[in-house]
């Protein structure tokens, strides 16, 4: 009786403790919280999103006001806060570790493909084509200039003297959503036209290391529905589908984002036709409002129903660059350079060139890839 009864007691207390304790992590919790709203959160909410642009969403669409497409990004909930914070734990980790993955990382060769069978897409712009493209001309592009294709918006003799496959797309010379799908759009006609295996699209502040692309591609069958790229976002991404005048419906899908650049096999480019091709392309963007690269998400996730395969191998410069670890450099599909944070993005790589000498460290990492290159020093200690 007396040992039942000091069972129960214990029982008892054992409880009370655990309520207690459950009692001190809530307000614990909810004293966190109110931290975060006053003055010292909405700093650090600030600082995850940037003022211009939020950093790892999308490139932004110049969005008018009351535009219904995008369902709203900033960060607004503390939910969205812990969200974003544990989205940078893991860009940093996945951009540090590159640890075997499942997917997205060479698998042995399944074809035997050659970089003649890739096409790969540059977006410019005119007023890049000083500032941007002489750089990759004189690194990726001059080891690759038979399948790569610049896609801009203005006549430039000059540039047509360096290379060859110089399309201008007469699109607008803006950034806005619309001169965005405008330039995939014929990215995507002439892809098809060429007969290649593989599309692949990159922006002008990336470099291709078009090796490991090839070796990357070579792993999946180009016949089959393959789309491999990077997420910029945690999320799929929520829209609304415009279905008619006043009829809309939201979905939420995967992208790769345009900065980090993606392939696509033939076999999925030929099935996007009805949604991708001559004018169709455009009036899929116009239907969600957003822009290039979500428009090809939608198209394959949403539409077509064929998932993203996520790359760590490529990158934007809405990572930190930093990140991605020196003796990994050559591995990397993509790299890019810009701006995070507020700060100057970049590889950091000890290299040929000095920061100085050679901001976006491409001079570097061409020489590294290529050290046969007359213009990189000899005897260059990595
Ligand atoms: N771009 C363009 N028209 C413009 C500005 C940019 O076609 O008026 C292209 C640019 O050449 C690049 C891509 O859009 O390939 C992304 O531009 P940027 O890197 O300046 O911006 P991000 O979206 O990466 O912040
Ligand atoms: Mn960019």
């Amino acid at each position: 009786m007396l040992k039942s009864c000091g069972r129960k007691l214990l029982l008892f207390l054992v409880g009370c403790m655990f309520t207690c304790l459950l009692v001190l992590m809530a307000d614990q919790q909810k004293r966190q919280v109110e931290d975060l709203g006053g003055e010292g959160g909405r700093r650090a909410l600030q600082s995850l999103a940037s003022p211009g642009e939020p950093k790892g969403l999308p490139r932004q669409p110049q969005l008018q006001e009351g535009e219904p497409g995008l369902a709203p990004r900033e960060v607004k909930s503390f939910t969205d806060y812990f969200s974003k914070l544990s989205r940078g734990r893991r860009e940093a980790q996945d951009a540090g570790s590159l640890a075997p993955r499942r997917e997205g990382t060479p698998r042995p060769a399944l074809e035997d493909i050659t970089a003649q069978d890739v096409f790969i897409a540059v977006k410019t712009t005119k007023k890049f084509h000083k500032a941007r493209l002489e750089l990759l001309l004189d690194t990726w592009i001059s080891r690759n200039r038979d399948l790569t294709f610049i896609f801009t918006d203005g006549e430039d003799e000059e540039l047509k003297k360096r290379t060859a496959n110089v399309i201008n797309t007469n699109c607008s010379a803006a950034h806005s959503r619309q001169a965005l799908s405008c330039k995939m759009a014929v990215e995507y006609d002439k892809f098809i036209e060429s007969g290649r295996k593989w599309f692949c699209h990159v922006d002008d502040d990336n470099y291709v290391n078009v090796r490991t692309l090839v070796k990357l591609l070579s792993g999946y069958p180009h016949t089959q529905d393959i789309y491999i790229g990077k997420p910029s976002l945690d999320r799929p991404i929520q829209a609304t589908e415009r279905i008619s005048e006043n009829k809309m419906h939201p979905v939420h899908f995967w992208f790769a984002t345009g900065g980090a650049g993606f392939c696509i096999s033939r076999g999925l480019a030929l099935k996007m036709s009805p949604w991708a091709s001559g004018g169709h392309f455009m009036s899929t963007a116009e239907k969600i409002r957003l822009p290039d690269d979500c428009t090809i998400g939608y198209i394959i996730e949403s539409v077509l129903g064929v998932k993203l395969i996520r790359s760590n191998l490529f990158h934007s410069h809405l990572e930190n660059l930093h990140q991605v670890p020196k003796t990994e450099i050559h591995k990397q599909v993509t790299l890019s350079y810009g701006m995070f944070e507020n700060k100057r993005n970049s590889i950091h790589m000890k290299g040929a060139f000095s920061a100085d000498e050679d901001p976006s460290r491409f001079r570097s990492i061409h020489c590294l890839l290529y050290p046969d290159t007359p213009w990189c020093p000899l005897n260059v200690v990595y």
